[in-house]
């Protein structure tokens, strides 16, 4: 499971007792749908902490989902540089 904080004061939410409200006046938890209204399908890129009250980009607060993105990122980058000078003068 992803571990879910605010990025500005480390505030974790807890997937039961916290809710938000939508534009719709439709309470949920933003974190069960990863950051989608249930009943009217907006979908919010910015979460507001309970806590600190500042908005945040909703991906930043799963701190372990970045640090694999970033990861996988890498790696990718890394396998595109290597992979065309060295093959092809191998030959022979
Ligand atoms: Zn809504
Ligand atoms: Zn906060």
């Amino acid at each position: 499971m992803e571990k879910i904080k605010c990025p500005k004061c480390s505030w974790k939410p807890k997937p039961i007792e916290n809710s938000w409200i939508c534009t719709c006046k439709h309470v949920w938890n933003t974190f069960e749908t990863a950051g989608q209204c249930p009943k009217c399908n907006k979908i919010w890129q910015d979460t507001q902490c309970l806590q600190c009250h500042q908005w945040s980009p909703h991906i930043e607060f799963y701190t372990t989902l970045n640090g694999l993105l970033a990861s996988e990122l890498d790696n990718l980058i890394n396998q595109e540089i290597k992979k065309e000078p060295i093959e092809s003068d191998n030959k022979n």
